[in-house]
């Protein structure tokens, strides 16, 4: 795990609430510490009082778990609080493991996300306080986290407490990813772009996304935040050996010059020559931005305002700064700018990019969610799925998975048919750098969405490594089959998917003929739509050259759904029972036998005794 709450500790101090928080050490890689008067393995003993070790590991961990009363937390970490820009997320078990307390830095510190991630764990109700989480709307000072967004000057509190009133924002978006708005639940406070001055409305906060850095007033009418969006691309020119302090003095003085945020720069371009410009190469290293450079092929002909014939002599493309900042973000802001000192001369020019640099490397979690009650969902999966900026899914898979849902997640959902489209796009999102979630029903990996999402990443040449990949399997529609009718597949048994969109009929029934020939219990997956009856029909008939038509059949409608059927029946009568593509077929073997409401396979167990008796 990898959120802003790692590196993790987990403090309990007896052996109940240590055996409590066990479980935590492997699931979020947190270290559990107990005193030494508790005996339990896998967890680290502390000597001495709490509070001292509390002080001497505070540092050291992004996040702590407390199993303590919420009176005892308060007292210890109270004198360790600093900021909350800075402070680590703190989070507290109740003794009874039934409620999880988000008690301090729930928003940057992370401590809510890690409040929802350890409730699902322990299958405990979360208790978070902040008051954008009761409207159901993303935290004013979390907003632009998932796109890299750097926080700006402003008055974040007075802010978070005009939108906790409900009252109305501005929101004025000059740059970065629009898609926050478009998730944002129907009663929200914020309105879109500029005003028309004889508008009667008037906001009562204003928030501004932008790479313009501003300065407000400390006491204007209403209260004011900024967020930065990594839009700037620095396109850099320079003399061999020319001093990191006076490229970092240039692009300082030029967003200086031009109202721009440093904050804001994405990285830094350059002509390939400057590749190993060791001034520009350490400032890019010190400010953790990309440094990226073009061939003079690629810049000499793009158009700019201030062309130099002796640059073009020289390097053989009439600029380097501006066209490359061109080529980075299309839109130039700031035309070339030149500085000096003994060390050299630099020029810079800057230009703005339409969609934001993303820091963070992105992945794909790719999700079983199970037959469809959230029970029957892994809470690793539904980890995946809390913590993810984006949910990616069928609309209906979505649907049951909606009481996951965090404010502010993007969630996107797509038509049935739609498969192509939802991979492509998660790919794309994760490229870019965000956390993405790909759900299919049941095991994601069983005629799911996991195949196509890795398929597709091949094609493009991935390297297996960026976007990063974690599968999260799920109980297939077979298993929860299975669990309905008993034990039917406790010998050897097969999956068959009667859909012949993307496989053709005759290998279809090629596989049919082989599976029913070797006897093996079989698990029909997409067996009849309304425009598609034949192959249900045609498998039935193949399998009936094998199997005798009291052969035990179990058709489950919409396992661990509201809508659930369960019908028992044979092959000799199967085709007369309503079967969907919301159904799963299990046909038995030849040894498949009912008991009541129930189906067996016998595994041998006991024909084994009677042959020895
Ligand atoms: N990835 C899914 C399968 C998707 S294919 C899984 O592992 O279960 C879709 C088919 O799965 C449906 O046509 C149906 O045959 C079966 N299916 C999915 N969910 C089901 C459920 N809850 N009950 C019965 N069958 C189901």
């Amino acid at each position: 795990m990898d959120s802003d709450f790692c590196p993790l500790a987990a403090i309990a101090t007896t052996p109940n609430s240590a055996r409590m928080l066990l479980p935590l050490t492997r699931s979020m890689g947190a270290t559990l510490w107990v005193p030494s008067t508790v005996n339990c393995d896998g967890a680290q003993v502390y000597s001495g009082s709490l509070k001292e070790h509390l002080t001497a590991i505070w540092s050291e961990y992004r996040g702590f778990i407390f199993a303590l009363s919420t009176g005892a937390v308060v007292r210890l970490i109270a004198p360790l609080l600093n900021d909350k820009s800075l402070d680590p997320a703190v989070v507290i078990v109740d003794p009874t493991g039934k409620f999880i307390i988000s008690l301090c830095s729930g928003h940057q510190g992370g401590a809510d996300l890690l409040t929802s991630l350890i409730a699902t764990e322990l299958n405990a109700t979360p208790i978070l306080t902040g008051a954008s989480t009761s409207l159901n709307l993303p935290a004013i000072d979390m907003l632009g986290r998932p796109f890299s967004w750097q926080k700006g000057s402003g008055d974040w509190t007075r802010v978070s407490a005009v939108i906790a009133r409900g009252e109305a924002v501005e929101v004025i978006q000059e740059a970065g990813s629009t898609l926050w708005q478009q998730h944002l639940p129907s009663n929200h406070p914020f309105s879109f772009g500029f005003r028309d001055p004889l508008s009667l409305y008037s906001p009562k906060a204003r928030v501004w996304i932008s790479p313009t850095l501003r300065h407000f007033a400390p006491d204007g009418e209403i209260p004011k935040v900024q967020w930065h969006p990594r839009v700037l691309w620095v396109g850099i020119g320079c003399s061999r050996g020319t001093s990191k302090n006076l490229i970092q003095q240039s692009i300082e003085q030029t967003c200086q010059r031009f109202h721009l945020a440093t904050v804001a720069i994405a990285g830094v371009v350059s002509v390939d020559l400057k590749a190993d410009e060791v001034g520009l190469v350490e400032f890019c290293q010190a400010l953790k931005i990309p440094f990226l450079t073009y061939t003079v092929e690629m810049l000499k002909d793009i158009p700019v305002p201030n062309p130099s014939t002796i640059v073009e002599e020289e390097v053989g493309t009439p600029s380097v700064a501006e066209a490359a900042a061109i080529l980075a973000g299309e839109y130039l802001l700031v035309p070339k700018q030149i500085f000096k000192d003994e060390t050299g001369w630099v020029t810079v020019a800057i230009a703005q990019a339409e969609k934001e640099y993303i820091k963070t490397i992105g992945t794909l979690y790719l999700v079983g969610t199970g037959p469809g009650s959230l029970e029957q969902m892994t809470p690793a999966a539904k980890r995946a799925v809390i913590e993810a900026d984006v949910v990616i899914g069928y609309k209906l898979y979505l649907e049951l998975i909606e009481p996951l849902k965090r404010p502010g997640q993007i969630i996107e959902s797509y038509l049935i048919t739609q498969e192509r489209e939802r991979a492509t796009r998660a790919i794309e999102l994760a490229q870019w750098g965000l956390k993405v979630a790909v759900v299919s029903s049941g095991d994601c990996g069983i005629y799911g969405m996991a195949g196509l999402v890795l398929e597709s990443l091949q094609q493009e040449g991935w390297d297996g490594l960026v976007p990063a990949i974690e599968v999260f399997p799920g109980i297939s529609a077979l298993q929860a089959a299975a669990a309905r009718l008993g034990a039917p597949l406790m010998h050897d048994f097969c999956a068959v998917s009667l859909s012949d969109l993307l496989t053709p009929w005759p290998v279809i029934e090629k596989r049919l003929e082989a599976v029913a020939g070797a006897d093996f219990v079989i698990a029909l997956y997409n067996p009849r739509s309304q425009n598609r009856r034949e192959p249900l029909e045609k498998a039935c008939q193949i399998l009936l050259k094998y199997r005798d038509q009291n052969t035990p059949v179990g058709i489950i409608k919409a396992a661990y759904r509201q809508e659930e059927e369960i019908i028992l029946t044979n092959l000799g009568q199967m085709l007369d029972t309503p079967i969907d593509m919301l159904t799963t077929v299990i046909i038995g073997n030849q040894s498949t036998r009912r008991h009541q409401q129930w189906l067996i396979t016998p595994r041998g167990y006991l024909q084994q005794e009677a042959k020895a008796n």
